[in-house]
């Protein structure tokens, strides 16, 4: 049974109290609220982690990085690698995601870097691919997201695949307000396990999440996760506020 997730991507909000005092909430509401079969994450800013992770340490909540550098250590002004997450408890990172793609010229040969850099370090990855409005009206939408994911990911051995989460972000849902009907993401969700079943086979394929991203909010949720290949989202602006979230995290 492939698990529910609901990862909260905090991007460059909140600093270090707003930061602390949102992932209390969260991590209260998650209790009180007796979350089962849903894996809750949340992504705050580099600089926020150790203190997020600490303070949620006892919690359901797990923590995870947006971002990491492919290098191990070295003249890489600026950039954070994964044994340097692993040493404040963080065990997940965010990667691919398309601010990163679009902002800061990632690319699929650096993302598979990135992939294996995490892998090597024993974190878990949540891997975000997704087409861009021109893609989705020329109708080349899963086209390009299957050479995303074949790019960065289809160079690893079974083992190493079956551990990670993908999230699928059309690029022209992600804080737009815009968002992609449930059955616009379930013929995207079922396309990708396709792929996934073609290179990897049907269970390894049955066993992997894929969690849907673009404008998901708490009136909105229920639907998407309703279909049948979705197993959760990756959240945006609706994760900087605690109830928004929950109402998302219960949305199952
Ligand atoms: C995201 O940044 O991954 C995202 C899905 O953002 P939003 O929910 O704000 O569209």
């Amino acid at each position: 049974m492939r698990k529910n997730i609901v990862a909260g991507n905090w991007k460059m909000n909140n600093d270090l109290e707003a930061s602390l005092k949102l992932a209390k909430q969260v991590a209260k509401k998650v209790k009180k609220a007796d979350v089962k079969g849903t894996k809750v994450i949340i992504a705050p800013t580099f600089v926020n982690l150790e203190r997020v992770a600490r303070a949620t340490k006892k919690s359901k909540v797990k923590v995870a990085a947006q971002n990491m550098h492919f290098a191990e250590s070295g003249a890489f002004t600026g950039e954070v690698s994964a044994q340097m997450l692993k040493s404040v408890g963080v065990k997940t990172v965010i990667l691919g995601h398309s601010e990163r793609r679009e902002y800061f010229g990632e690319t699929d040969e650096m993302l598979a870097k990135k992939v294996d850099a995490a892998l090597a370090n024993n974190m878990k990855i949540i891997f975000c691919f997704g087409e861009v409005l021109e893609d989705r009206k020329s109708g080349n939408q899963e086209a390009i997201v299957e050479s995303q994911i074949k790019n960065a990911l289809f160079h690893l051995e079974v083992d190493a695949f079956k551990s990670i989460v993908l999230a699928y972000e059309p690029v022209w849902a992600i804080g737009t307000g815009e968002t992609a009907t449930p059955d616009q993401a379930q013929d995207m969700h079922a396309f990708i396990r396709k792929t996934l079943t073609d290179k990897y086979g049907a269970e390894v394929a049955e066993s992997i999440s894929i969690l849907y991203g673009g404008s998901c909010k708490p009136n909105n949720a229920k639907e998407i996760f309703s279909k049948k290949d979705v197993d959760g989202g990756l959240i945006g602006g609706a994760a900087l506020n605690a109830d928004d979230f929950l109402a998302i995290v219960t949305a199952f």
